[in-house]
């Protein structure tokens, strides 16, 4: 897979080369689109049951649990079952995935419908494996619907396999794979992956696969070769001023929503803290954290993937029970690993930012910061892995170089959160849910 982990900053690949898409001024908002700019924060209090969907897919939902639509979903599901193009940002942990999985799914006609249908595209392996999991979870009584997923570092055989054997109708995948897989052809010369069919073209994380140099031609590639007929759905929690133009090329005349005061963007269940300290005093103080703390699960972040092995291993010697996910594991193991967390066999992962968006572990109620981001969005992105659907959970950072405290006071200035040094004491019951 190409781009994972990867933030340079150089040239990026030329857009005006898109095809099907209008280049004019794209700072203008496209005519006849319409722009919502609200904080996408809460529950509605409307149901499922006002979307009007088809009943397999309302009977998943009563599984799932879920009661009332999150604001998200109260205010893109509606627009994306028009088939209209949606650009839409919300903060982190709020019911995205559904919307775009219930819209694809409700379109669907099955059976019948082309293989593939739609495409979603994930920056990791492991977001396209979780986006691939929700697409069974919400199609499970749909008879007729098949969903593959494809990534790198499983042999492309077995790829090709399951297109020729199953023809699927869901396609998820990670961009340096499915460019891969749109340029074979079957024995008899037809394509094996027609990109032409797709009708819901779908980015998840998208400024992420479009910031990444390789990751973002790759993209550029895969839309090439799709028919200009399709709806295009754009998500993220962050969507800079700098990366919206580019998002648009991609859409005809789409709903957007933006969370437009970045402020909004804070995670109001979740309580931020800092701890400055010494470099050489950070792994003694996580110790005495995970000892003094209460936790289902946490997550703690470090900059590279030696520091994750390193970690790792230092933490497994005192007896914690973590694991640690990075990019050097083979997948097998990775994808191993991952599930082995959400099905919470592991209490603690030691991970790189390969894990820090997108990821979705419901029983994760505090991230630890043990290396600071890069960056004030890696920031809200990593930390949202706790607190989930508006649930409690407690972030804290070590701040042990200028740099970081630089990174922090951006985070405070840009986002409506007074991250505040770690106090002696804290109240089980602000971070943990009942
Ligand atoms: P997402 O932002 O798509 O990663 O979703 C975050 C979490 O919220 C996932 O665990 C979803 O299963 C859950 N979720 C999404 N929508 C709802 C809803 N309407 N009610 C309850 N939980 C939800």
């Amino acid at each position: 897979m190409s781009g994972e982990e990867n933030n340079e900053p150089d040239e990026l690949v030329a857009y005006d080369e898109l095809p099907d898409v209008d280049n004019t001024d794209l700072t203008k908002e496209p005519q006849g689109a319409q722009v919502v700019k609200k904080g996408y924060a809460g529950v509605h209090t409307s149901g499922f049951r006002d979307f009007v969907l088809k009943s397999e897919l309302l009977r998943a939902i009563t599984d799932c649990g879920f009661e009332h639509p999150s604001e998200v979903q109260h205010e893109c599901i509606p627009a994306a079952l028009t088939g209209s193009d949606i650009i839409c940002q919300a903060k982190s942990g709020m019911g995205k995935t559904a919307v775009f999985v219930l819209t694809t799914l409700q379109q669907l006609e099955l059976p019948g419908a082309p293989t593939p249908s739609a495409l979603v595209l994930g920056h990791t392996r492991e977001l396209a494996f979780q986006i691939g999991k929700e697409f069974e979870r919400f199609g499970k009584y749909l008879k007729d619907l098949k969903t593959a997923v494809f990534y790198g570092g499983i042999n492309i055989k077995l790829n090709k396999q399951t297109l020729e054997n199953e023809s699927p109708h869901i396609i998820v995948g990670t961009p340096g794979r499915i460019l891969a897989l749109t340029k074979l052809k079957k024995a008899d010369g037809e394509m094996l992956l027609n990109a032409k069919k797709i009708k819901h073209f779908i980015m998840d994380e998208c400024d992420k696969l479009l910031g990444a140099l390789d990751m973002r031609a790759d993209v550029q590639n895969i839309f090439k070769a799709t028919a200009q007929s399709k709806q295009v759905m754009m998500f993220s929690a962050t969507m800079s001023k700098e990366v919206r133009p580019v998002i648009k090329k991609f859409c005809q005349e789409p709903y957007e929503i933006y969370v437009d005061d970045e402020a909004k963007l804070t995670l109001h269940g979740l309580q931020q803290h800092y701890i400055k300290l010494e470099e050489k005093e950070k792994n003694r103080k996580l110790s005495d954290l995970l000892d003094a703390l209460e936790f289902n699960q946490v997550v703690i972040f470090v900059k590279s993937v030696r520091r994750a092995i390193e970690l790792n291993k230092l933490l497994k010697e005192c007896n914690f029970p973590s694991l640690c996910i990075h990019r050097d594991l083979s997948q097998e193991d990775r994808l191993k690993y991952y599930q082995e967390f959400k099905d919470f066999k592991h209490r603690i992962l030691v991970a790189t930012d390969l894990f820090g968006r997108g990821i979705d572990i419901e029983r994760v109620n505090i991230v630890i910061n043990y290396d600071m981001s890069m960056d004030a969005d890696s920031y809200l992105h990593r930390v949202g892995r706790a607190g989930r659907f508006g649930t409690k959970g407690l972030a804290i950072t070590f701040v042990s170089d200028e740099e970081s405290g630089k990174v922090l006071e951006d985070v405070q200035s840009r986002f409506e959160v007074k991250v505040t040094e770690l106090p002696d004491s804290i109240d089980v019951t602000s971070y943990m849910n009942a």
